[in-house]
């Protein structure tokens, strides 16, 4: 009987720790490497091609081609079969090697008479760092066990070549631009705020010694061991947190358990040890693997479960590689005012770290939804995400300014940048004291005109602003985060009990609840979504919801259950024309008669409107107003598609101004209807939120403003500066004029007129 390819590679792999273990220069050892494995895999040529600076891949050792060619083939990633491995950090496995396109000859190697070739990427840390090729003379047919082989093989390697013996380790590293100059990184905003300090690495803080093990069952014992007190260590964490966080936050907490017990990872874990490696190193290929196969899926969900299992992995390698001693925290001190550097970052990493001193994190990755932004923000830390090879261009203790407000990373920053930062930090603590300080106060004109400052909120963790900011109640609760961090769709029972939990924490604050608006950017991780040329003109939100009712009367189902007794406001995003208004109002009535049925009580008031972001919205409003309670504007959409200028598109997102004639008399026109039917009005855009927009808002009429938490301050102290009569007086001077945009001419007018901004 022919052994087994798990006996083949234990052999392998232990004559591989004989040689690794053995003295000598490291090319010594990897001459013997590449000798040893083509004998072992019964092949003519085995090569072990580097990474060196400037992404070309050398020929650093053979057994079977021309030694003559070590050190002077060179091949660019992406040229040659070697070349595609490395681009693609796949294996490629072929009978026939030089018909394949990629096929490039090399007529120093003297490889002409070899025609079948296998070869796999060397990668470490998720970069590619090298291949390593085995070919034959006659066509070969190599098995995927061989493929497999040679993979752990190469995991092996990939520890001599990135020991810095064989090339200087700075050559793995893609560096851009000098070092130690000042630099300034741009990324995306996840978080906002602003953070001073000292970069700290932050590194997977396991580093595995042990690769090859003689004896697989006392490995798979000690997997199961290190897996329980993972799971025990888990536990506890989770248990502790939930005293701080609920809703959402215990939702990516449970997603990360649910990895935690995949079957499919730990079966793969135990195929990983049968093939002679130890514990450690089986949980680190199997990590390995998924993140090549994964870091090349662009879909945004799937790549965010690739950071929980980063997370989930360093947790289980550090419960095997610590043993039983190691405890279940595994709590890292920070230095002072330190500053987080990453490629990316699992969820309760984040929460190891003791936050007294985080002051802001840089990822190199990273979206909004991701699971440690969430938490980010639930704990106030400025996030910056993907900031280009943050992690090639920032050395630790290098001082890093955060400036998470405008998605940009300042790195050994002159002393007036850091002044700058510093005056900004400490302007904003006092500006934060003074709005703490208003509270209370009402938010009405000098002239006593008052105006409703509402909440825009997403997670249930921002109901508690509404105590914070003293504001009216919730004017935009967009419903869709829960069903984009889960992996499933919620039920109702689970939304029932969540749009209760929010109703409780609004006390009798109202709270104006969105229905689903998924689509376009919000993309949900368990409905395929049809490639799109416009996807923010195409299937999205109502039109999503009305298409598949029963989400939307699941929805509405659940809302109408938490709002027994108590008063219900139901809002319809993107609504184009009259009809899908009244569409997705029968499918409301239609659940509120089945809950009277049911025996239900039923809420104390029910008031129904849409948000205007369509403009076709705006020319059917006589039809409309009839049969709204309320219309909330939206401005983000509105002014993409007034201006047909897309908002996720930076080259023109701020290309056009709101504070501009077409956008304010867009406004007037609907402001005028509304009141004119005395149906309310609203709006929840971004330019709510902002004080001289807000000024402009107010002077065309709209008296209720509904903003994120941190505008509410802002917005009250200028509303309560502002006097009335000349602003609106003012503002009819503006409507015809030809300007691109009038922000320049409103701000001097707030200078003027003592408006706080
Ligand atoms: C808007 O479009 O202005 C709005 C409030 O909705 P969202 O930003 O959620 O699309
Ligand atoms: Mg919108």
């Amino acid at each position: 009987m022919l052994p087994s390819a798990s006996t083949i590679s234990r052999r392998l792999l232990g004559r591989l720790r004989d040689v690794m273990a053995g003295g000598g220069t490291a090319q010594d050892r990897l001459d013997k490497v590449v000798k040893l494995i083509a004998a072992d895999m019964v092949a003519e040529v085995c090569s072990c091609y580097v990474m060196r600076a400037g992404e070309v891949l050398e020929l650093f050792a053979t057994e079977g081609l021309l030694k003559s060619a070590v050190h002077e083939t060179r091949l660019r990633v992406g040229e040659g079969l070697v070349g595609i491995i490395a681009a693609h950090a796949r294996p490629l496995a072929l009978a026939a090697a030089q018909p394949h396109p990629h096929f490039a000859y090399r007529p120093e190697t003297g490889e002409e008479v070899f025609h079948s070739l296998v070869g796999v990427p060397i990668i470490r840390g998720g970069r590619v760092i090298g291949v390593l090729v085995v070919q034959n003379k006659s066509q070969r047919q190599y098995t995927e066990e061989e493929v497999e082989t040679l993979e752990t093989v190469a995991m092996v390697l990939a520890e001599l070549v990135s020991s810095g013996e064989l090339i200087n380790r700075d050559e793995l590293a893609p560096v851009d631009g000098n070092a130690v100059l000042p630099a300034r990184m741009e990324g995306v905003r996840l978080t906002s705020g602003i953070g001073i300090g000292m970069a700290v690495m932050h590194q997977q803080r396991v580093v595995v010694q042990k690769l090859v093990a003689e004896d697989p069952e006392v490995e798979l014992a000690r997997l199961k061991d290190g897996l329980n007190r993972m799971r025990h260590s888990l536990d506890r964490m989770f248990e502790a947190q939930d005293l701080a966080f609920g809703g959402e936050h215990r939702d990516v907490l449970e997603t990360y358990r649910m990895f935690a017990e995949d079957a499919g990872w730990r079966a793969r874990i135990a195929e990983a040890i049968q093939s002679g490696l130890t514990a450690e190193a089986a949980v680190q290929k199997v990590h390995e693997d998924t993140r090549v196969r994964m870091g090349q899926v662009s879909d945004p969900y799937l790549r965010e479960r690739l950071h929980d299992l980063e997370d989930i992995s360093n947790r289980l390698l550090h419960h095997l590689v610590r043993g039983a001693e190691a405890g279940s925290s595994l709590e890292t001190e920070l230095p002072e005012d330190a500053v987080l550097i990453c490629r990316t970052m699992g969820p309760t990493e984040l929460l190891d770290y003791d936050r007294r001193n985080l002051r802001g994190l840089v990822l190199e990755d990273g979206s909004p939804t991701m699971h440690v932004a969430i938490l980010a923000r639930a704990l106030d830390i400025p996030v910056v995400g993907r900031v280009k090879d943050a992690l090639a261009r920032i050395e630790a203790m290098d001082p890093v300014v955060v400036d998470a407000d405008n998605g940009q990373v300042f790195v050994r920053p002159s002393d007036d940048i850091v002044d700058a930062f510093s005056a900004n930090v400490e302007a904003r603590a006092v500006k934060l004291a003074t709005y703490a300080a208003m509270r209370d106060l009402p938010a009405v004109t000098r002239c006593g005109a008052p105006v409703r400052l509402m909440l825009n909120a997403g997670l249930l963790a921002d109901v508690p602003q509404l105590d914070a900011t003293g504001a009216d109640g919730i004017g935009l609760y967009r419903t869709e985060m829960p069903f984009m961090s889960r992996s499933h769709l919620p039920d109702v029972h689970a939304q029932t009990l969540l749009y209760s939990k929010i109703l409780d924490a609004a006390e009798d604050r109202p709270v104006v609840f969105r229905t689903l608006d998924v689509g376009s950017d919000k993309l949900l991780p368990y409905w395929n979504s049809a490639d799109e040329d416009n996807p923010a003109m195409g299937w999205r939100s109502i039109r999503i919801t009305l298409d598949r009712p029963a989400v939307l009367r699941h929805q509405l189902r659940a809302l109408v259950a938490a709002a027994s007794g108590r008063e219900l406001h139901v809002m319809f995003p993107m609504v184009a024309e009259v009809a899908e208004f009244i569409a997705a109002r029968t499918l409301l009535d239609m659940e509120l008669a089945r809950h009277r049925s049911g025996g239900g009580e039923a809420p104390s008031k029910v008031r129904v409107g849409t948000m205007l972001e369509v403009p076709a919205l705006a020319m059917q409003l006589p039809a409309l107003l009839p049969r709204v309670d309320f219309i909330s504007v939206g401005s983000n959409d509105l002014t993409q598609f007034l201006f047909a200028a897309d908002r996720g598109n930076t080259r023109i997102s701020d290309r056009y101004d709101v504070l501009s004639p077409p956008m304010l008399n867009f406004l007037r026109w609907i402001t005028t209807l509304c009141g004119n039917a005395g149906v309310s009005l609203s709006l929840c855009g971004e330019m709510a939120g902002r004080p001289l927009d807000a000024m402009a808002l107010i002077g065309l009429g709209i008296r209720n403003l509904s903003m994120s938490a941190p505008s509410v301050g802002p917005v009250k102290a200028m509303v309560r500066s502002l006097s009335l009569e000349r602003l609106e007086d003012y503002m009819n001077t503006l409507f015809d004029l030809p300007d691109h945009s009038v922000r320049e001419k409103l701000r001097s007018f707030a200078l003027d007129h003592g408006v706080q901004l």
